[in-house]
């Protein structure tokens, strides 16, 4: 088989590259590891920067989003059982888009397959070869049968445990990583939201959340040690636990519902630089994962494959290759701010196993100052929306 551009992974990043690709005339056939059905119900993220949001709409693939998705304007941080908002749309312009990580991949997964565009369920064996040279391919096993893919480029859209990376040879590549020292157990429960937004709650015995998917679907989360077992919270401990770190002192009321879904999910900074390796480009949580506190693992994705899109449409349009070779430098500031905010979020609102009463002191102050500041909000509030520029 042959290609302008071979895309493994059809996540979120894989499958708005070859979207936006095709937009530009560029050819490419999408490689996944899964089944179309598998991919379809993941549940993950669930937060749209206002920039996500309006990229999808201007690209053709926003229609049941705006149907379906929900506009919010501010978030909620409780601490001390008090309810404090942070009015996002007041303080910056924009607003945020709640519409689940699994209906953005239907979306496009339809738009690309009306389009004509390739994409291949259950693949094997996934090899990036050749990479170094300007002939590179994609060996996989497809249907049973050895296959080879050649392209141009090789995007590694294939998440943060695909084998991309792995083609990089390791002196050619930096890691930064750090591991947090507790999870999410996350639960999706067939129940109205009890809260308008985003309820962002740091208490004495941990931190929670508070999000929804739809009108019907709560999503919520509970920090746990690291590798939790399931078999530690049967629904009535998680109802119990959630009760108690949401619980504030003004009457507010958490609905309770049948939980439909529940797993654990490390907490975990990393960054792979460069994000080039000669005609291998990675994208997405291929290069980079955030902890989820501050809502960014999609939107960082959408945002490296928006600019490898505008960068590869240069290089087939006009034979520039500035865009291309500036790609992995441009990705890496947004990157890294937003590393940035999601660890400052996350230090702030979980309590750490070692955290001593000078931390929780600490912990206290940034809060008060957030919840007491309209410049300390509007700096929270500006990453959390989205920086255009970084
Ligand atoms: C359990 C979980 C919960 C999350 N919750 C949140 C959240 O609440 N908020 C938030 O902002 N972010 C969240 N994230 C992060 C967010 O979902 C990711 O940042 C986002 O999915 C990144 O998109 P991607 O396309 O880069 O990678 P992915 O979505 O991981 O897509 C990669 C694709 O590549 C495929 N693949 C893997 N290996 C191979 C291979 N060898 N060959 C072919 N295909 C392969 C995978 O099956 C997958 O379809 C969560 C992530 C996880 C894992």
């Amino acid at each position: 088989m042959r290609t302008q551009v071979g895309i493994v992974g059809a996540g979120p990043a894989g499958l708005l590259l070859s979207h936006l690709l095709w937009l530009e005339g560029i050819e490419s056939v999408v490689l996944e590891a899964r089944g179309r059905e598998y991919i379809e119900q993941r549940v993950r993220a669930g937060v749209l920067e206002q920039g996500t949001a309006e990229l999808l709409e201007r690209a053709g693939v926003g229609e049941r989003m705006r149907r379906q998705g929900m506009v919010h304007h501010g978030i909620e941080l409780r601490f001390g059982r008090r309810r404090h908002r942070v009015p996002l749309t007041d303080l910056t312009g924009k607003s945020l888009t709640i519409y689940g990580q699994q209906e953005v991949v239907k979306d496009l997964i339809r738009a690309r397959l009306d389009a004509g565009g390739q994409i291949l369920f259950e693949v094997d064996d996934v090899r990036p070869e050749a990479v170094e040279g300007d002939r590179p391919l994609v060996r996989f096993r497809y249907g049973g049968g050895e296959q080879e893919l050649h392209c141009d480029v090789v995007a590694g859209c294939d998440g943060f445990h695909g084998v991309c990376r792995d083609a990089v040879p390791a002196a050619a590549r930096s890691v930064y990583q750090h591991d947090y020292p507790y999870a999410w157990l996350g639960v999706l429960a067939q129940v109205a939201p009890s809260s308008d937004e985003i309820v962002y709650a740091s208490s004495e015995r941990g931190f929670a959340l508070h999000s929804m998917r739809s009108p019907q679907l709560t999503r919520l989360y509970l920090q746990v040690e690291p590798d939790e077992p399931l078999e530690r919270w049967p629904d009535e401990r998680i109802w119990e636990e959630l009760q108690a770190r949401l619980g504030t002192d003004d009457g507010w009321t958490l609905g309770e519902g049948p939980i439909l879904e529940k797993g654990v999910t490390a907490m975990r900074s990393f960054v792979v630089e460069p994000m080039r390796f000669g005609r291998l480009l990675l994208a997405g949580d291929a290069a980079h994962i955030v902890p989820p506190t501050g809502a960014k693992g999609m939107n960082l994705a959408v945002a490296d494959v928006r600019l490898l899109a505008e960068a590869l449409a240069a290089w087939y349009k006009t034979g520039d290759t500035g865009p291309l070779d500036a790609w992995s430098a441009t990705c890496l500031r947004r990157v890294w701010r937003v590393q940035d905010f999601s660890t400052w979020m996350t230090t702030m609102l979980h309590r750490a196993p070692g955290d001593d009463d000078f931390q929780r002191k600490l912990q206290r102050a940034r809060l008060e100052y957030v919840a007491g500041s309209e410049a300390a909000a509007r700096s929270l509030a500006e990453n959390y929306v989205g920086l255009e520029r970084v």
